[in-house]
């Protein structure tokens, strides 16, 4: 019996079902899923009819670099408080990043730029995971996160490294080329180090092994991406992924690289004049910080590498975390503000209440990372609250409030 008879895809085999539905043809069906496939795989490629190549690619995804480092320094400044250093390092970086991709790819010189991946270094909090997400959202380019520590070599249990690669496609929606143009972060990287404090990771070998397969990815591979998600795609069990032109950040906090880096210039120091340098303020330090240094982390030469950016954030004070409560485009209070504002009430924040829920962050040493449970803390009762009281028009939290010592001040309609 023929593919017709039977009533099944022609080409993956398909049967009708509620999410599959037959589209026939003269002797033949075709499926939803075959259909979104091939649509995706046309609008990509070049296709070969009668030994003539035609293109049928529509361009869209070429990426048209038309930003400066300077532009997305500022675009940064949107989202991003303080970090100036690691601003001007990545913007820079990307820059270039995307200026080496238009290069190879018009390349009429034999020269090739190579490619250069990003190394973010800064405490819990700091802001690592929100540079590669802006970085994305400035360039409009597809995004995944990743986290080192879930990963695992091939045949171990646990995420293997090409699923990091199919998150990416389906943060494009399944357009490989432009997948093949976005941004990996991939966090606590400084945790597949060989050195590991904790005794209960045991997982020192196999962090090799993850180091070994991301070296792979970051260099620039063809690697095998499996569809996952369900997905059907005829005749093809995984899809290739080149990962040339992928632009991998990779974050840790290296906890404890300030001493690395000071018994390092010590040393030297010791060296050429026999005295040892005065220790450097932590701040002065992140950018001292060498791939040496990474090295000392258990981090194997190769990968480092392959990392030769390094952007170093600071510590995050308690005025920046004022900041950040109040200025960047989506910050905190202003979207209670706005939630505030759909029941016609007008929200504020007195300057010390915002200072104490910055200085209360500030203490327990989780960056910005610790304000919005502070701030969700101080206002679930007030949320609780305030809808059921008549005519207020306007709430306002002071210092008592934050420090659980006092009830927000209700301002209510004259009307009322
Ligand atoms: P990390 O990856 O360094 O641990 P994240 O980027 O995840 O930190 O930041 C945690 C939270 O704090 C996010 O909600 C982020 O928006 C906010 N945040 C961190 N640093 C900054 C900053 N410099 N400016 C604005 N918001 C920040």
């Amino acid at each position: 019996m023929s593919n017709f008879e039977k009533k099944v895809c022609s080409f993956c085999g398909a049967e009708e079902s509620e999410e599959t539905y037959l589209i026939q043809g003269e002797n033949s069906y075709i499926c939803n899923n075959c259909i979104e496939f091939c649509y995706h795989m046309l609008n990509k490629h070049t296709l070969k009819f009668d030994d003539e190549e035609i293109d049928l690619s529509n361009n869209e995804s070429e990426f048209a670099l038309d930003i400066t480092p300077h532009e997305i320094y500022k675009k940064l400044g949107d989202y991003i408080i303080g970090q100036d250093y690691a601003k001007k390092v990545l913007s820079v970086a990307v820059y270039n990043h995307y200026k080496r991709i238009q290069n190879n790819l018009y390349n009429t010189s034999d020269v090739d730029i190579e490619k250069s991946n990003i190394l973010l270094i800064g405490s819990t909090g700091s802001g690592k995971t929100l540079f590669a997400k802006t970085l994305a959202k400035i360039l409009n380019v597809p995004f995944a996160i990743a986290d080192a520590t879930s990963l695992t070599q091939a045949g171990y249990v646990g995420e293997d490294v090409e699923n990091v690669l199919l998150r990416l496609l389906q943060a494009a929606d399944y357009d490989i080329e432009l997948a093949q143009k976005g941004i990996i972060y991939i966090d606590e990287i400084d945790k597949l180090g060989r050195k590991s404090d904790n005794p209960s990771i045991t997982r020192d070998v196999s962090g090799e092994g993850v180091q070994q397969a991301l070296l792979k990815i970051l260099e620039g591979t063809v690697a095998n991406v499996p569809p996952g998600g369900g997905r059907k795609h005829p005749q093809q069990e995984f899809i290739p992924f080149d990962t040339t032109n992928v632009l991998f950040i990779c974050g840790g906090a290296f906890e404890g690289i300030s001493d690395v880096v000071n018994n390092r210039i010590s040393k030297k120091t010791i060296g050429f004049s026999g005295k040892s340098a005065q220790t450097k303020e932590e701040k002065d330090i992140y950018r001292l910080i060498s791939h040496e240094d990474i090295k000392e982390f258990g981090i194997i030469p190769e990968l480092v590498g392959r990392l030769p950016i390094i952007g170093a954030l600071e510590m995050l004070t308690i005025d920046d975390l004022v900041k950040i409560l109040k200025e960047p485009k989506n910050a905190i209070i202003r979207q209670y503000q706005k939630m505030f504002s759909m029941d016609n009430i007008e929200l504020e924040f007195e300057e010390n209440a915002v200072y104490e829920i910055a200085s209360e962050a500030h203490k327990q040493k989780t960056g910005a990372r610790g304000l919005r449970a502070i701030i969700e803390n101080v206002m679930l009762e007030i949320m609780f609250d305030v809808p059921e009281e008549k005519d207020v028009v306007k709430c306002i939290i002071t210092k008592d409030v934050v420090l659980g010592k006092g009830k927000p001040k209700l301002v209510k309609s004259l009307a009322a």
